[in-house]
């Protein structure tokens, strides 16, 4: 489960509180410390940044993805959590949503064909990368 970073803006600390992607920003959050519910997310886009291109090398190391099995929804669905923690936080909301969707034994292909936005990786954000992994990958050359 993916830990996400919160200000208390009742006693400062900050704190890290493990949610699943389905309890992200629905279920409240609470200050572990004080007990206070005015948390405020804490979003490190510059981590992010800086360090995506070393990342980026990370989740392509045959010994990060060694688990994953392309014909298993779920153990895609594996990796995309184990990638998602990885990349910290702020994913987009399409990210949980593949996610559950493999999870639940739906085939990558027709998830990606629902969401075409994911389809062609134009640069930008990893999702674009990720989406062109997760149902295609080296599978380009099968055409
Ligand atoms: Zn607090």
């Amino acid at each position: 489960m993916p830990v996400y970073d919160y200000v208390c803006q009742s006693c400062t600390n900050r704190v890290g509180i493990q949610q699943s992607y389905a309890d992200y920003g629905v279920k409240p959050v609470k200050c572990p410390v004080c007990g206070s519910k005015a948390l405020k997310r804490l979003i490190n886009k510059v981590r992010i940044a800086k360090s995506e291109d070393r990342r980026m090398d990370d989740m392509a190391d045959p010994a990060f993805m060694g688990d994953v099995d392309e014909n298993d929804p779920k153990s895609m669905a594996r990796a995309m959590r184990k990638m998602g923690s990885e990349m910290g936080e702020d994913l987009p909301p399409e990210f949980g949503e593949i996610t559950d969707r493999l999870e639940a034994g739906e085939d990558p292909e027709s998830i990606e064909q629902s969401m075409p936005e994911l389809g062609d990786a134009g640069g930008g954000g990893g999702m674009g990368g990720m989406g062109g992994m997760g149902a295609g990958g080296a599978g380009d050359d099968d055409y």
